[in-house]
């Protein structure tokens, strides 16, 4: 079958068999509904159909079975997964849904965008000849004017899915389709071709095609430094590609501090572990998708952006470190010790625990400026909830509840877990607090605990997606490789503070 044969997706019932075959869709490739529900059965997942008017390829997912446990997936998760397979044989299909469910709008939404999602595939980059990263730094002044075109493309126009009952999908989710599409195609591209700058660049492009009204900023490593980003000077310092702080706002400039929301999102362009070298090969093979929370961050606001006013009295501000966490003569060393904005000292015990010390700078930026709440978002460990839900830590049990009941209604699943209680794990005798614990393994509610620490007492999250931003292998529908997780959940907090 050529590329271009017709494809129809169908959407079946966990259990139910295919007895509720759509009849319009039988008589489509003009068949009984009952002969079709026979097809089905007896070749599962994919077949073609000589239909009259040319042959017809059909796609079959079922809806994952209702689990009713602590963390089972949603209906809308379910369907998200059913459309990322469905995407994943073919893209571009028409939706059919069985006889007798009946998709709610969330639903409908979650089983678009994994159709869509599941047949990008982000694309391979155009290798230069022999000496181009050189000349990628020299050509490459940071201009956000002047962005970079974006490479490769989600899924076509042509391969977008449709709905079989003529129904358009809401404006969102297309928008939140290709927001999560650019993260992914970022956290795909190799690190020779996004350092800082090149970063900096796509996120300013982005924010320019694809939101409203978002301001861009670019601090050098001399402004980042000004500004007491200490974590950022020490990260970055080891790379010949220095680091930059991108700055988003969005909303009313004269919004009092209470009324701005701060994001930070970790932008490891590379990680190479620095001093304390990576030792996993395999590990090291993925880390050029380390700045995905960056994107994210990025990807989430700009995406909110564009589908609501801002309020007077209200403001976002995102602030993303980039930086190529690299070893050399210049790189931070364990045992240094360094300020953050708002005062706060760390020392730095793993180098490798990179993510929440660039966090750190954030979180202290915002808290020192005394912003009404901070959400904060990066890849720093496996995440503590698995490789479907983004764990979420918080100071706030009440914001902790609203983030996830915000993420789950969006096929981007969070799950909250608890701060660390009567452990002393982060004590320094040197600094306010260090990195890592030395004195037993370093886990996800660690990382939080030591931001939590810089937040104080604002109102503060974190989503860990560690676990969820990319793949190793195909799991719940997912290829190898990039997800995107958290920019749908987090452009959902944002539209939630905006409307608070
Ligand atoms: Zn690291």
């Amino acid at each position: 079958m050529s590329d271009r044969t017709p494809v129809e997706y169908l959407v079946l019932t966990a259990g139910g068999g295919a007895s509720a075959v759509p009849a319009a869709l039988a008589a489509e490739v003009g068949l009984e509904a009952g002969q079709l529900a026979a097809l089905i059965e007896l070749v599962e997942d994919r077949l073609v159909l000589p239909a009259a008017s040319g042959p017809r390829r059909l796609v079959v997912a079922r809806l994952a079975a209702a689990l009713t446990g602590p963390g089972a997936p949603s209906a809308v998760d379910r369907c998200f997964e059913a459309g990322l397979r469905l995407g994943a044989v073919a893209g571009g299909g028409r939706i059919w849904v069985a006889d007798g469910v009946e998709l709610s709008d969330p639903e409908r939404d979650a089983l678009w965008r994994g159709a869509y999602l599941g047949a990008q595939r982000p694309a391979a980059p155009v290798p230069e000849p022999v000496g181009s990263a050189r000349n990628v730094r020299e050509r490459d002044a940071l201009s956000p004017e002047h962005p970079a075109p974006v490479e490769g493309s989600g899924a076509s126009a042509s391969g977008r899915p449709t709905f079989a009952d003529g129904s358009e999908p809401p404006q969102l989710t297309t928008a939140r389709a290709e927001a999560a599409a650019w993260v992914r195609e970022l956290a795909e591209r190799p690190a020779n071709r996004l350092g800082p700058a090149e970063f900096a660049r796509e996120i300013a492009a982005f924010a320019a095609s694809a939101g409203r009204g978002l301001a861009v900023e670019v601090w050098s490593l001399a402004d980042a430094e000004q500004r007491g980003f200490g974590a950022v000077a020490a990260v970055g310092g080891g790379s010949s590609r220095p680091p930059l702080v991108v700055r988003l706002s969005w909303g009313d400039d004269a919004a009092p501090t209470a009324g701005v929301l701060g994001l930070v999102g970790k932008g490891i362009t590379f990680d190479s572990g620095g001093v304390n070298l990576k030792r996993d090969a395999g590990e090291l093979a993925w880390m050029k998708s380390d700045m995905a929370a960056a994107a994210a961050v990025a990807a989430g606001l700009t995406l909110a952006s564009a589908h609501a006013e801002p309020p007077t009295g209200r403001r976002v501000e995102a602030i993303l470190p980039l930086c190529d966490n690299a070893l050399s003569g210049s790189s931070m060393r364990p045992g240094d010790v360094i300020a953050h904005p708002g005062g706060e000292t760390t020392e730095i015990v793993d180098t490798d625990c990179e993510g929440r010390l660039v966090l750190g700078d954030g979180i202290s930026w915002c808290r020192s400026r005394e912003y009404g709440r901070i959400l904060d978002a990066g890849t720093l460990t496996d995440g503590g909830a698995g490789l479907r839900r983004t764990g979420l830590w918080s100071n706030d049990a009440g914001l902790a509840r609203e983030l996830a009941e915000l993420g789950d209604a969006a096929a981007d699943p969070l799950w909250p877990l608890p701060l660390p209680y009567g452990e002393e794990a982060l004590e320094s005798r040197v600094a306010g607090q260090r990195n890592a614990p030395m004195d037993r393994p370093d886990v996800g509610r660690h990382a939080a605990a030591f931001l939590a620490e810089i937040a104080g007492d604002t109102p503060w999250a974190h989503y860990d997606i560690g676990g969820t931003a990319y793949m190793e292998h195909p799991i719940a529908g997912w290829p190898e490789g990039p997800t995107g997780s958290a920019t749908v959940a987090i452009a959902e907090a944002v539209r939630a503070w905006m409307r608070s």
